[in-house]
This record gives structure tokens, sequence and C-alpha cells, in this order.
């Protein structure tokens, strides 16, 4: 590590105080701010020379106490959908070994979604789900978080050119449209750092993602539940799976501590619910487990007057698990329940799975997964 602050993922006045310490005049942090914070996020710069209104002076001085620069991308895969997954280097803290993680670019016609991680690993075991065989290393900082949007959007192409002049609308045409807080880990294990970034990243004067196109994904640690949306604004999404505390407990085992009944009531309590603004409930579909008929028509019972969306997730297989993924025709059928009852259902279709970065094949120890062997990891489905 250099030793050097990093700028990303700090607040506006956390921002302040850091040029304070390093003797910026007074009458000049509100500017420096306003310019530094349209570098870093409006035009994405990575390297404080390429900051060209900021005088010689200044720069050296930057430079010499604070790091902007982009962490490792160790590889890039292209799926043959387009789908893009990308392995990242993060530098430890003390002794502790780098770590990796993985971030996923879904294009779409309407739209291109960013699945970001907030853990390196993660502490729960959904037993479905790949992350969750895996010990959680450690929360991603701010930063971390953060820095996977401006590295997909380096990639991408999504900030303007460094030498475009006069003032950048930076809500059109973007490649990244929409994120998804559902890579690895439990975002609500690490709310002070995904608040940061989500903030970071919704924030009007930079990178001005809508908050409505921002999404959590939560497996339900219901104390937390409601702070999302006060806090933060953003919109949420729970992994349901389940119907009945019995099976859940097994699938999502997060639901022994805040079973289904409080997890239904921290969302009816959700701040700025509405029908324009439903929480997305995700049900990934397991053979045999809880793809019934009776299923779907207690799903419909459980959900009853929530606005909501049901986002049905065809398993994703991955090596060593005993679950299969449920028929195409019960999964229309699961659906078909769910839509008579009103709700839009609709059913996630599987991007990336050749390049293991659909739901719950993302991984963390990513030192046997390096480029080249990266492809022989393809799993048969
Ligand atoms: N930890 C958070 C967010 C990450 S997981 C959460 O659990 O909500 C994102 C979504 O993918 C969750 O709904 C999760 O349950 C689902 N998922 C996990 N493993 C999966 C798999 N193998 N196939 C399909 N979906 C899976
Ligand atoms: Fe963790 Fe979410 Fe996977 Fe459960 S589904 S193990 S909470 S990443």
């Amino acid at each position: 590590m250099s030793g050097k602050t990093p700028l990303i993922g700090l607040t506006r006045d956390e921002i302040a105080a850091a040029l304070q310490s390093v003797d910026v005049p007074l009458h000049q942090i509100r500017m420096r701010l306003t310019q530094l914070w349209h570098w870093l996020y409006v035009r994405g710069v990575s390297s404080f020379d390429d900051m060209l209104n900021i005088s010689d002076k200044l720069r050296k001085n930057l430079i010499e106490h604070f790091s902007i620069t982009r962490p490792k991308i160790i590889a890039e895969q292209i799926s043959n959908d387009g789908t893009r997954k990308w392995l990242l280097r993060f530098p430890s803290f003390g002794a502790e070994n780098p770590v990796e993680i993985e971030t996923v670019y879904i294009p779409g016609e309407e739209r291109g979604t960013l699945c970001i991680s907030s853990q390196v690993g993660c502490l729960l075991n959904c037993s479905f789900c790949y992350t969750g065989t895996q010990r959680l290393v450690r929360n991603l900082t701010a930063e971390e978080i953060l820095t996977q949007l401006l590295i997909a959007r380096d990639c991408l192409g999504d900030f303007p050119d460094i030498n475009t002049p006069g003032v950048i609308v930076p809500r059109k045409r973007r490649k990244i449209s929409n994120i998804v807080m559902m890579g690895m880990g439990e975002p609500l294990y690490n709310f002070d750092a995904v608040k940061k970034a989500l903030l970071i990243a919704s924030d009007r004067e930079g990178l001005s993602l809508s908050r409505r196109r921002i999404t959590l994904s939560t497996s339900g640690v219901v104390p937390e539940i409601f702070r999302v949306g006060k806090e933060i604004g953003v919109m949420l999404a729970i992994s349901l799976h389940a119907v009945n505390d019995e099976l859940r407990n097994t699938l999502v085992p997060l639901n022994k501590k805040y079973p289904l009944a409080e997890l239904i009531k921290a969302c009816r309590n959700y701040p700025g619910l509405s029908n324009a603004r439903r929480i997305t409930f995700e049900y990934v579909m397991l053979k045999d487990i809880n793809d019934s008929i009776e299923d779907a028509q207690r799903l419909v019972t459980l959900l009853k007057g929530i606005p909501a969306k049901i986002n049905l997730i065809p398993f994703n297989s991955w090596l060593g698990t005993s679950y299969q993924c449920s028929d195409w025709k019960q999964i229309e059928c699961f659906a078909d329940v769910i839509n008579k009852a009103g709700y839009a259902s609709p059913i996630r279709k599987p991007r990336g799975r050749d390049i293991l970065a659909a739901c719950g094949q993302l991984k963390s120890q990513s030192k046997q997964f390096k480029i080249g062997q990266l492809q022989d990891q393809k799993i048969g489905v």
C-alpha cells in the first residue's frame, strides 16, 4: 500500500477535511472540492495530472498525500451473450493477502446493469448459493464498492473523453444505467460502506445514477431494512426463495434469526413504498423444493397488499451442488399463478453462465481461477 489517503469513496465533508489537512487555504476549499468531485465522478479521471484546471502546485500537493488510482484488473471475460465479468484485486490491509472480487455487467436493450459486490465471500451460507460456500474474508470499503462502478465505466467507455468541452449531461445514453447490489456478499452486513458508495453513485453533481435505478438485494437482515429506504433511498429486493419458515430456514439460514413474519412486516414498513416504488421479491426456482403450484399460491397470499414485483430466477448450477433448476414448464406454470393474481413476475433470463457470471456463481477464492484457467471452469448448464 502507498500510505496515501484514498479520495474515492469519501463524502464531500471528508474530502474537505482532507484538503484542509494538507494546508489548502480555507477560502479555496469549496471550489477545490467542486473541481475534484467533477474530475473524479463526472470525468472519471484516475490521475491528478489529468485535472487540467488545478495548478501545478496543488497537483503536486495532492499527488504527495492522496491516491485516486484504480486497482488492478486481473481478468476480464466476455460471455457469448455480451455479459462481462471483471476480476479485481484490491490491496491488502496489514498482513492480509490482497483480495479479489468480481463485478458483472449485463447489457440489455433498454438498460445496462452493473452487478456490484459488497463483501469478499459471505458470512451467510444460503444452501443454493456458491458465494455462500466461501468464508467471509472481509467487508469491502466504500472506495472498493464504488471503484467497481468506476472501473466498469472506464472499460465500457462510459466516461466522457477527457477533452470533451463544456457541460456534460451525465444521465444520457449511458452503458451503465442501473446498479444492483447483487454480487458477492450481504450488503446489509456492510451497511455503512454500502451507504456511502451508493450516495456517491447517486450524487447529482457526480455519477448521478437515479436512486430508482439502484437496487439493493438482501437475504433479510430485518433491522437494517428500514434504514435502506430512509438513509439511502434506493429500491429494495428481498431474497425470499421460500414461503414457509421450515423451508426458508434450510435455504436461507438467516431466516432462523429473522423469520418470515418479521421480514414481511419490515417490507410493509419500507419507506416510500408505493405502486411506483415496488419491492422486488427474488425467488430462485429449485426443482421439487420450492416450485409447486401450492408454493406459488402461498407466495401470492404472503405478499398480499405489498406493492411487489416477483422475480423468478432459474437456479444457476455450480460444481458440488445437489440442487437442480426447475423444469421450464414448471417455472411457466408457477409464473402463471402469480400473473393471474396481478403481479408482474418476470423470469430472469440467465446471463453470462458460460463465464460463471450468473447469480450465485461469483467467487472470492480466485487464486485457482486466473486467466486461462477461467475458461476451463465452465459448467454444464
Ligand atoms: N446477499 C444478497 C445479494 C447477493 S445474491 C442476497 O442474498 O440477496 C443475489 C441474488 O442471487 C439473491 O437473490 C440470491 O439468493 C440469488 N442467488 C444466489 N445463488 C443463486 C443461484 N445459484 N442461482 C440463482 N440465484 C442465486
Ligand atoms: Fe450470501 Fe446472498 Fe449468497 Fe446468501 S444468497 S450466501 S446472503 S451472497
